[in-house]
C-alpha cells in the first residue's frame, strides 16, 4: 500500500506493507524461504551492491517477507523505516552500532529488562562502549550524566518489570539539548498503546518476540527510525554523516536523507553483524500483528482487573501497575498509554523470596517461564530467574527485589486467571 499514513491503526496492522503476491495472487504474505535473488544483468547487480538501486540481493540484508514486516512495524510506530532483526537484543545492538565508536558512552535508564542491563553493562564493554545507568524517574538524571562522548539516551516506555512509566517527552528534550537521539524500547505497550515518536523519541526498538508477534512462537526484533533526527547537526555521528570506508566514501546522510539510519542498519549493521530475522519468523509475526490492537485492549483490560483484585488480597503486600489510580505513575500512564497500561506488572508477596518461589510453582493456568507478551498468562519470580545475574542492589533498583512476582496477563477469561492466582496465594 503506497501511502497508508491516513489509514487507522487497525487497518494498517493488517495491510501496511502488503499487497497480493504479484506472481500468484496469494492474499496472505508468502514465506519467501530463499537465501538469494537472481540479478537481471551485471549492471543491475552492480547497482544493487553500490546501493544505487534498492532490491533483494541476499537474505542476510533483505528478504521479501521480512521487508513486509519492516514496513508494517514502521507504519504502526509512525516511523519512516525499520530494520528487523533476529531478536530484541540484536535490535538494541544494531540501534547503538550505528551511533557508537569505541570510547563513547550512552545514558540508559536503570529500570530496564534484566537482559538489557547485562547486555549494556557487561557485554557492550567489549566494544569499548560505556553505559551510564540513571534513575529515569527524575528525567534530569539523564542531563546530569551527559559527557562529551555521549551518543544516545535509552529508556523503556513502560519498564519491565517495575510498572514504571517514563516521561518520554522530557527525556527527549534533554537528549536533543545534548545533540543525541532518544532510543525507546517500546516492547511492553507495543505501538497499539504507546507511540513514542509522538512525544519526541527518535528511534524505537522492539522485542517483537513479545506483544507484536504475540503468540509465544517467534523470536524477533525491530529498530524503527522516526526520520526526524538530523545526523549532521554536530560531528558526533561519523558512521551516518561521515564518509563510509566500506562503501567507497558514501555518506548515508547525504545519500539517503531521512532513510540514512535505516539504510545503515541493513547495509552495514545486518551485512556485517548478521543478526537477520528469518522469513518464517517474519511471517508468524505479521500474522500476530494483524490482531495487535484487539489483543492489546484485551490484555490491558484483563491486567487492570487482575491488578485491582490483587490489591484486595490479604497475602499481597503491594501491586505496581500504572493503570491503578493510586500508582505514582498513573498520570504519566494516562498521558503516554491512554488506552491501557499494558499487561505486564509486578506485585510483592508477603513472605519474601520463599513465598515468591512457591507461588510460581503452585500456579496451574499460569505458565512459569521467562517470557512476556503471549496469549497465555505467564508468571515469573525475577530475582530467581530473569534478574538473577544482577546484584541484590541492582535487582531492587530494577524493581525485581526478592518478594517481587511478575505477571504477563494473557487473553484467557479473567475469572480463570484470578481463580488460579487465588488458589496459588492461599496454598
Ligand atoms: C524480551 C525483551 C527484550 C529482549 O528481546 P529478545 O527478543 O528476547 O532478544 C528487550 N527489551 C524488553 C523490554 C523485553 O521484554
Amino acid at each position: 500500500m503506497a501511502d497508508n499514513s491516513k489509514l487507522g491503526f487497525a487497518t494498517r496492522s493488517i495491510h501496511a506493507g502488503a499487497e497480493p503476491d504479484p506472481a500468484t495472487g496469494a492474499r496472505s504474505v508468502p514465506i519467501t524461504q530463499a537465501t538469494a535473488f537472481v540479478f537481471k544483468d551485471a549492471d543491475h547487480a552492480a547497482a544493487l551492491f553500490s546501493l544505487e538501486e534498492s532490491g533483494f540481493i541476499y537474505s542476510r540484508l533483505t528478504n521479501p517477507t521480512v521487508s513486509v514486516f519492516q514496513e508494517r512495524v514502521a507504519s504502526l510506530e509512525g516511523g519512516v523505516g525499520a530494520t528487523c532483526t533476529a531478536s530484541g537484543h540484536s535490535a538494541q545492538l544494531l540501534a547503538l552500532f550505528a551511533l557508537m565508536e569505541p570510547g563513547d558512552d550512552f545514558v540508559a535508564s536503570n529500570k530496564l529488562y534484566g537482559g538489557s542491563i547485562t547486555q549494556f553493562g557487561h557485554t557492550f564493554k567489549k566494544f569499548g562502549w560505556k553505559v551510564i545507568f540513571v534513575d529515569p524517574i527524575d528525567p534530569e538524571n539523564f542531563r546530569k550524566a551527559v559527557t562529551p562522548n555521549t551518543k544516545a539516551m535509552f529508556t523503556e516506555s513502560l519498564a519491565n518489570p517495575g510498572g514504571v512509566v517514563c516521561d518520554i517527552e522530557k527525556i527527549a528534550e534533554i537528549a536533543h539539548e545534548a545533540g543525541v537521539p532518544l532510543i525507546v524500547d517500546n516492547t511492553l505497550p507495543s505501538p497499539a498503546l504507546c507511540r513514542p515518536f509522538e512525544f519526541g523519541a527518535d528511534i524505537v526498538v522492539h522485542s517483537t518476540t513479545k506483544f507484536i508477534s504475540g503468540h509465544g512462537n517467534a523470536m524477533g526484533g525491530a529498530v524503527i527510525d522516526s526520520g526526524n533526527f538530523d545526523w549532521a547537526q554536530n560531528d558526533k555521528f561519523k558512521g551516518l554523516a561521515g564518509s563510509c570506508g566500506a562503501y567507497h566514501g558514501l555518506n548515508f546522510h547525504e545519500k539517503f536523507g531521512p532513510m540514512a539510519f535505516t539504510m545503515y542498519g541493513h547495509a552495514v549493521g545486518l551485512r556485517d553483524l548478521g543478526p537477520t530475522m528469518s522469513p518464517m519468523n517474519a511471517y508468524l509475526s505479521l500474522t500476530g500483528a494483524e490482531t495487535l490492537s484487539l489483543r492489546m485492549k484485551k490484555h490491558a483490560d484483563n491486567a487492570l482487573e487482575v491488578a485491582k483484585w490483587l490489591t484486595t488480597h490479604s497475602q499481597v503486600e503491594w501491586v505496581s501497575y500504572a493503570g491503578l489510580t493510586d500508582s505514582p505513575f498513573y498520570e504519566l500512564a494516562r498521558k503516554y498509554c491512554p488506552d491501557g497500561a499494558g499487561a505486564v506488572f509486578t506485585f510483592g508477596v508477603k513472605g519474601g523470596y520463599k513465598a515468591g518461589v512457591k507461588i510460581v510453582e503452585r500456579c496451574e493456568l499460569f505458565s512459569h517461564l521467562a517470557n512476556i507478551g503471549d496469549t497465555r498468562s505467564l508468571i515469573t519470580h525475577p530475582s530467581s530467574t530473569t534478574h538473577r545475574q544482577l546484584s541484590e542492589q541492582q535487582q531492587i533498583s530494577a524493581g525485581a527485589g526478592p518478594e517481587v512476582v511478575r505477571l504477563s496477563i494473557g487473553l484467557e477469561d479473567v475469572e480463570d486467571i484470578i481463580s488460579d492466582l487465588d488458589q496459588a496465594l492461599r496454598a
